[in-house]
């Protein structure tokens, strides 16, 4: 376990049902399954119960199995030992990934709870991306998908020669649920490149999918348009019973 104690830094080490330091700091493991190491009780706003539930059960639909196949696959190439997932969520992507030692890191406990469950060869963590309990260079690969991106964080804890990947919805990303929510739709911004990691390579997955009326409430309560919309758009999306979707996604890999 490459884990540190977030009070003193020192490593952790498991006993039975909590991890402990030389200075016995002492941190719990959740029934579930997932550690905390969280020092902030009461600052830390990870995705809420609700919002998790309809990502869960959108990423559980298989909607976008081709864009973790193709994340799975990348990282395989790499053969990476040591894998941190960051913002890993309920774990959908990260159970996935390879990895002789992987790290799933989250401020959401509703999130880890089910990635805890639903997955034993992940430690998942719940601590913030930009503040991780892992040491220097420890890391082969690093991944984000559709969050913040703690560059400066991810470059202390990769490895020489580690590789980040980072993923966001390209321009045309869920266009369809765009032109049923607004009367103008207005295009996804691409992110620019960090200065704090080299862009090795950028690349676009496009596909459709289809989605029936559950699967809609669920896309559109996991994205930022469901605090948003204007009531018109909303009504609209509740008398749709099936849409075809574009999904485009920017995969950018970087080096450490
Ligand atoms: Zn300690």
């Amino acid at each position: 376990m490459k884990l540190l104690c977030p009070v003193c830094g020192k490593p952790l080490c498991r006993e039975e049902k909590s991890a402990r330091c030389e200075n016995r700091h002492t941190f719990d493991y959740a029934a579930s399954g997932y550690l905390n190491l969280a020092l902030n009780k009461s600052g830390l706003h990870g995705d809420s119960k609700e919002m998790t539930a309809a990502r869960t059960s959108f990423l559980e639909s298989g909607s976008w199995l081709p864009l973790r196949n193709v994340l799975a696959e990348k990282l395989q190439a790499m053969e990476p030992a040591v894998t941190v997932d960051l913002c890993c969520g309920e774990g959908w992507y990260t159970r996935a990934f390879p990895g002789t030692e992987k790290y799933g890191i989250d401020l959401s406990k509703p999130a880890l709870i089910y990635a805890a469950k639903h997955d034993k060869e992940t430690q998942y963590v719940l601590a913030s991306a930009f503040r991780t309990p892992l040491p220097d260079q420890c890391a082969d690969a690093v991944i984000t998908c559709f969050a913040p991106v703690a560059a400066e964080e991810i470059r202390r804890i990769l490895k020489p020669g580690g590789c980040f990947l980072h993923i966001t919805g390209g321009p045309d990303h869920l266009r369809e649920l765009k032109e049923l929510l607004y009367e103008k739709v207005i295009l996804n911004e691409e992110n620019p490149p960090e200065d704090i990691l080299t862009l090795q390579e950028e690349t676009t997955l496009e596909f459709r999918f289809d989605t029936d009326r559950s699967t809609l409430q669920n896309l559109f309560l996991m994205t930022p348009y469901a605090y948003r919309s204007p009531a018109a758009g909303k009504q609209r999306l509740e008398h749709t019973e099936h849409l075809s979707i574009t999904a485009q996604f920017i995969i950018r890999t970087y080096s450490r």
